[in-house]
């Protein structure tokens, strides 16, 4: 067994493990802001959470040495931002940071020129810069390679129209990586992927939307309106952004979902501490097989979840074709977060309903899993594709 084969398998069979634990106390101690109600109502992103994290090399991990980055192993980092998840209540924070490092930062890391890689990745890994990564519009989301928004050639370069929906962290962006196409004739073949920063004029911003949860993640409406980039700010060649944009989606599709496994297990461990102390009837409520029931529904959910996504991230570290597990990583793990923070509500009562007690947060905050990275319905096409079935 190699030492990689030994650390995937630590991973797999120690739920405690070590590095996973250290970083849930870390996060604990550091990540429990008490601000975080008001902030979820207010839709406000924390900033010193995100120093925080970025100090303790939270972005930097799995990116190059060259440009920032720790390159320490995938599985590791997955440990890492799972007890993350674990220990700090504020989700949509370690959704932010995850949504960078994973999607925006390692598909910079991949297929950005030298030059943009020298740019932006430093600032990146360290938490001094924000990235974001648009590929949906209002029209085409699951159908993604049917976008409209055009590059046309110019004198040295691209001009950029159209408009960019739900991009995760673009309020406070400083650089997006943009697809277009220079053809729509071509279909997947004519979208080309660009690195552009914030302030380029003719791209613009619109206002941070309040949504049902991960409301301290901050995401809006990008248009670009006669907005001229250089001939450098392309990534790759001209029509292989559909093949980034669909390398990108492995990484999304399996490891995106590890903050809301960490914050899974944490709903698990208060329905359990609840259902332990809560009497009805003179009795604890667990002792209610509907209730413990539920419970154990729940943590089934849990561990199925987590063995996918460790499979997936094995598969993807030993480099061998990880689609197929990807995809039921994604479905898995939204579905298992979503049903048991619902359980966690029901188990909770009343108390779970209400805001006060921060139970009804973890359920909206697991809804969106179910959405982003590809809709549930997506990894079910893929799945079925992957068997062999037509779709
Ligand atoms: C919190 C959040 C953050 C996001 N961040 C980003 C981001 O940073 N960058 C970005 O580019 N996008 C982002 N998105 C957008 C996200 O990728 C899309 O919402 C997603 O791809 C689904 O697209 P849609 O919303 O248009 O839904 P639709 O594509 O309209 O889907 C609606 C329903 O139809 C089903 N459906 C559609 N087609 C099929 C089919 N062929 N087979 C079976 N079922 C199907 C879906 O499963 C879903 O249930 C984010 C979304 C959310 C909620």
């Amino acid at each position: 067994m190699t030492s990689t084969d030994a650390a995937i398998l630590g991973a797999l069979l120690d739920e405690h493990h070590p590095r996973k634990v250290e970083a849930s106390e870390w996060a604990h101690e550091h990540l429990r802001d008490p601000r975080l109600a008001e902030r979820d109502a207010s839709c406000s992103f924390w900033h010193d959470g995100w120093a925080a994290l970025a100090e303790r090399g939270a972005l930097a991990m799995i990116a190059d040495p060259d440009h920032g980055g720790s390159g320490l192993d995938l599985v590791d980092a997955l440990l890492t931002w799972e007890g993350l998840g674990h220990g700090c209540t504020d989700d949509g924070l370690i959704f932010a940071a995850t949504s960078q490092a994973l999607t925006m930062q390692l598909t910079l890391d991949r297929f950005g020129s030298d030059l943009q890689k020298k740019e932006w990745l430093a600032k990146l890994t360290a938490g001094e810069a924000f990235g974001a990564f648009a590929m949906s519009e209002l029209e085409s989301g699951s159908d993604a390679f049917s976008l409209t928004t055009t590059a046309t050639p110019v004198a040295d370069g691209w001009r950029l129209d159209g408009t960019k929906a739900w991009v995760t962290l673009s309020p406070i962006a400083d650089v997006l990586i943009i697809f277009a196409t220079t053809d729509p004739s071509l279909g997947r073949w004519g979208i080309t992927a660009f690195v552009v920063p914030s302030d380029t004029p003719g791209l613009t911003v619109g206002p941070n939307m309040p949504k049902m949860g991960m409301r301290t993640t901050p995401f809006a409406m990008v248009t670009l309106d006669n907005c001229v980039v250089p001939d450098d700010a392309r990534m790759g060649a001209v029509g292989a952004g559909a093949s980034i944009f669909s390398a990108a989606m492995e990484p999304e599709r399996g490891f995106l979902l590890i903050g809301n496994l960490g914050a899974l297990e944490r709903v698990i461990d208060t329905a359990v501490a609840y259902a332990r102390t809560r009497e009805q009837f003179g009795t604890p409520i667990g002792s209610f097989q509907a209730v413990s029931h539920a419970i154990a529904d729940m943590k089934v959910g849990h561990e199925t979840a987590r063995l996918l996504l460790y499979k997936a991230a094995a598969l993807h570290q030993r480099g061998t074709p990880s689609m197929l597990a990807a995809a039921m990583s994604k479905l898995v793990a939204s579905e298992a977060a979503l049903r048991g923070a619902l359980s966690a509500v029901d188990v909770h009562g009343a108390r779970g309903y209400v805001t006060e007690y921060e139970i009804e947060r973890d359920l909206r905050n697991a809804a969106g899993g179910v959405i982003y990275g590809g809709a549930s319905g997506i990894q079910k096409n893929i799945i079925a594709r992957m068997l062999g079935l037509p779709t």
